[in-house]
């Protein structure tokens, strides 16, 4: 979804029903990347994906509560993926693969994290409701805070070679 085009505007349903689709995207897509990592045994990086799918799913709980602490019903429809590492285009989840490295991995991760942060702070920056802009800034904190988890992990892992995709044995993977 495109918040940046229409910020402005954002109620507090709306901001729930994005939030709770992107936390819950997010929780996902980390159990996907601990799935791959294991497979790649690399044990501590799956660990990590593990913990940040365990905290996104923490926030899908706490949004949750927030609905129905608010008692609101019809929240608008959300859709919120992740992008893959060639940008928004590719939301097939072809990057998340078992072939990826931490390297890659950890960079998707990076790049999702930014933009779950950018897509708090331009609503908290547009809505224009002091309460919409409060619990968006809130939100938006969190996902800093995982940006910086992030990106030092990935000053732990070298990058590789760009021809981690070619895929030599493609029947392995189903093992
Ligand atoms: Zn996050």
């Amino acid at each position: 979804m495109s918040a940046a085009a229409n910020a402005q505007g954002t109620t507090i349903e709306d901001l729930l029903a994005s939030a709770l689709a992107l936390e819950e995207e997010a929780s996902e897509r980390y159990a996907e990347l601990a799935e791959a990592m294991r497979s790649h045994n690399n044990r501590e990086v799956a660990e990590l994906f593990a913990r940040m799918a365990a905290i996104e799913q923490l926030h899908v709980d706490e949004i949750r509560r927030q609905i129905v602490s608010r008692a609101l019903t019809d929240l608008p429809a959300a859709g919120y993926r992740w992008v893959g590492l060639e940008g928004p285009e590719t939301t097939d989840h072809s990057d998340l693969h078992y072939l990826m490295t931490p390297y890659q991995a950890l960079s998707l991760a990076l790049l999702n994290e930014q933009r779950a942060r950018d897509h708090y702070l331009d609503i908290a920056a547009h809505s224009g409701d002091p309460e919409v802009e409060a619990l968006a800034q809130e939100l938006a904190a969190e996902e800093r805070e995982h940006v910086v988890w992030v990106e030092q992990w990935l000053e732990r892992f070298p990058r590789t070679d760009a021809d981690w995709d070619q895929d030599a044995d493609p029947a392995n993977l189903q093992a």
